[in-house]
């Protein structure tokens, strides 16, 4: 029995256990496999220093988490920020073993981080950290073992340092160790966009089943980064109407609708999209009040809770980030007829591509971007139905649903491989 209580909603590693407990406890599956497979495999803790521009020194903390590496390698992105803690990590962790499996790709999940603060942070320091983070945790990555990407603040210059550190250290060039690299050193075509491109075909087909014209809709994007930018940008390419879009700083509106690549633009020469010259600025609170059709939360972890999630005006959620949605605000959203689209399918999208660039680097080929994007669709668009099947067979919400395909999946391979020795 569940006591949700016992749950803080302002704790990711909460809200990811008490996501599986709610699915694990519709399935028939042996105590112990639930229990060895909700925690992380392996935790990884490292605390370096860096030495900043100025030339004072800093002692930084730094994590890599592998949740789960039963049906394959390692997979998850590295993030840098203020809150990164190892709670965060696990909880970022777990979130990809499920996505993976939700997708079916041959991955387990991990997650990386830094603790620190790269908005104050000049280039050459966020490449020296970069170098200094992947030499500590080079004993426990690799093409076959754990596979890092992009996540919040890292990109794929990021990557392109992890390469080159990795590759010297290893004293051959190995550009599989990381997936969202530079087209230049290996990556893919369509990784860039990969993850919200596969929230928009999440997006097409929940539409299709709620009878929704996307041309006649309009959208709301909270977080303007890598995935809320090309989020924008492809649900206007459907004929969506953007209203409104947020960053950390703040949000703008304008219902007649805005631009996404001129935002794109502001905020690049401005560093935020605020003080748009076609919208008004709103706060990030009143961002999620607009009434719309959809709202993709494309930030961070924790922003719809019970707090806010009975003022939400939207048809559908398209998850394009990691967490934001609690399961308090989750049984709200249900009450409401909101149609959830959870994280760990909204936004499999990357880490699909990601698979897809490391098949590429294996096999030392390359493949066109109308093939990337044609088997993310197919993918993406099987992963969503069989999601949708089993909550209208099970009468659960789609993140229910979810969890229900991923965790029968990890844990017919742990009841498959046994117990070692
Ligand atoms: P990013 O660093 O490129 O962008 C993050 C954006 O969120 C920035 O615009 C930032 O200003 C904004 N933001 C931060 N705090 C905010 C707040 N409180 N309110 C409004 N906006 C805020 O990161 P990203 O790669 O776009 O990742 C965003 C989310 O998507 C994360 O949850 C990440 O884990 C998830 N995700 C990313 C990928 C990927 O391929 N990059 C894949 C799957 C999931």
């Amino acid at each position: 029995m569940i006591v949700r209580n016992h749950y803080d909603e302002n704790k990711p590693l909460d809200m990811h256990n008490l996501q599986f407990d709610i699915a694990a406890e519709r399935l028939d599956v042996e105590q112990w496999i639930l229990e060895k497979i909700k925690q992380p495999r392996r935790e990884f803790s490292v605390r370096f220093p860096l030495r900043y521009d100025d030339g004072h020194i800093e002692l930084l903390s730094g994590y890599r988490v592998q949740h789960n590496t039963l049906r394959g390698p390692a997979k998850g992105g590295i993030r840098y920020h203020p809150n990164v803690d190892l709670d965060e990590v696990r909880a970022l962790a777990g979130w990809m073993t499920w996505k993976c499996a939700v997708v079916n790709i041959p991955f387990g999940g991990a997650k990386g981080g830094v603790t620190c603060n790269p908005s104050l942070m000049s280039q050459a320091e966020i490449e020296r950290l970069t170098r200094r983070y992947i030499w500590e945790i080079s004993p426990i990555i690799g093409p076959d073992i754990d596979i890092p990407a992009p996540d919040v603040n890292t990109n794929p210059q990021v990557m392109a340092w992890i390469v080159d550190t990795y590759s010297v250290f290893k004293g051959y060039t190995c550009p599989s160790v990381v997936t969202g690299k530079p087209i230049e050193i290996g990556g893919s075509l369509g990784r860039l966009k990969a993850t919200s491109r596969g929230t928009v075909f999440a997006v097409r087909e929940a539409a299709k089943i709620l009878n929704m014209d996307l041309s006649r809709c309009t959208a709301v994007i909270q977080g303007y980064g890598n995935v809320g930018y090309h989020a924008a940008e492809l649900l206007e390419e459907l004929g969506v109407k953007i209203i409104a879009v947020s960053d950390s700083k703040g949000a703008i509106y304008n219902n007649k609708g805005l631009n996404s690549a001129k935002i794109y633009k502001h905020k690049q020469k401005t560093g935020s999209v605020l003080n748009y010259s076609e919208a008004d600025n709103i706060t990030n609170t009143e961002l999620f009040e607009i009434s719309c059709d959809i709202l993709v939360p494309a930030a961070l972890e924790g922003q719809i809770t019970r707090k806010n999630a009975d003022k939400i005006k939207a048809r559908i959620i398209a998850e394009g980030a990691n967490g934001p949605t609690s399961p308090f605000a989750d049984d709200i959203l249900y009450d409401k007829g909101i149609f959830v689209i959870p994280d760990i399918l909204a936004n499999a999208g990357g880490v699909t591509v990601s698979y897809f660039e490391w098949v590429q680097n294996v096999q030392k080929l390359f493949w066109t971007e109308d093939d990337v994007n044609r088997n993310l669709e197919q993918i993406m668009t099987r992963s969503f139905n069989e999601v949708y099947d089993i909550s209208v067979k099970e009468k659960v919400n789609m993140r229910t649903a979810a969890y229900m395909l991923a965790i029968g999946r990890v844990a017919e391979a742990k009841r498959l491989r046994g117990i070692f020795p």
